[in-house]
């Protein structure tokens, strides 16, 4: 996000140069820059065996589940983001983070940097939490199907396959467009 004003002090931003990011909108009251930076946020795919989490939020998509996902709050780490979002979202543990890279959206105005990662299911039942519509296991063989606008959570699903040495192509049968689903 651009900022104009300061966010502190209400005043006018002037620009400052700063000599590798260029001119940088600066507050010489409160002497912050501000940076144009998106906002950091994570998406999780929790796998327990052949099964991965999927979450059903139609504001996101009407017709397809997505990944749980979650902002990055100011003063934790983003391993304890994941930690916090899955337990908050659906009532589960996990363990053995592994970091899958990164995608970076930009629509509606909102810019934002996704950390993707991977989880093991580690415990607990499912619950689920009232910012969430629906959510529940789904087996790894259907997870690209039922995804089928959300094409970030498709590119990450694609990345757990090979993690986990998927060696199938029923899980693939909805890129040619070849299947009905039923979400
Ligand atoms: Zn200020």
């Amino acid at each position: 996000m651009k900022f104009k004003y300061c966010p502190i002090c209400g005043g006018k931003l002037e620009e400052k140069y700063s000599w590798d990011e260029g001119g940088v909108p600066y507050c010489p009251k409160d002497d912050i820059m501000y940076f144009d930076t998106p906002r950091p946020c994570v998406i999780v795919a929790v796998v327990k065996k052949d099964q991965i989490l999927l979450l059903k939020q139609s504001y996101i998509f009407e017709n397809s589940k997505v990944l749980l996902s979650g902002y990055v709050t100011n003063g934790e780490t983003v391993e304890e983001t994941v930690h916090r979002e899955v337990l908050e979202e659906s009532g589960l543990k996990v363990r053995d983070l592994k970091y899958l890279g990164s995608e970076y959206v930009n629509s509606n105005k909102k810019e934002i940097i996704m950390l993707t990662f991977m989880a093991n299911y580690d415990g607990g039942d499912i619950k689920k939490s009232s910012e969430v519509e629906w959510v529940n296991w789904s087996h790894i063989d259907d997870a690209l199907c039922e995804m089928s606008e959300d094409e970030v959570g498709k590119r990450i699903v694609r990345k757990v396959l090979k993690e986990i040495n998927y060696s199938g192509e029923k899980a693939y049968r909805c890129d040619n467009n070849s299947c009905s689903r039923d979400v």
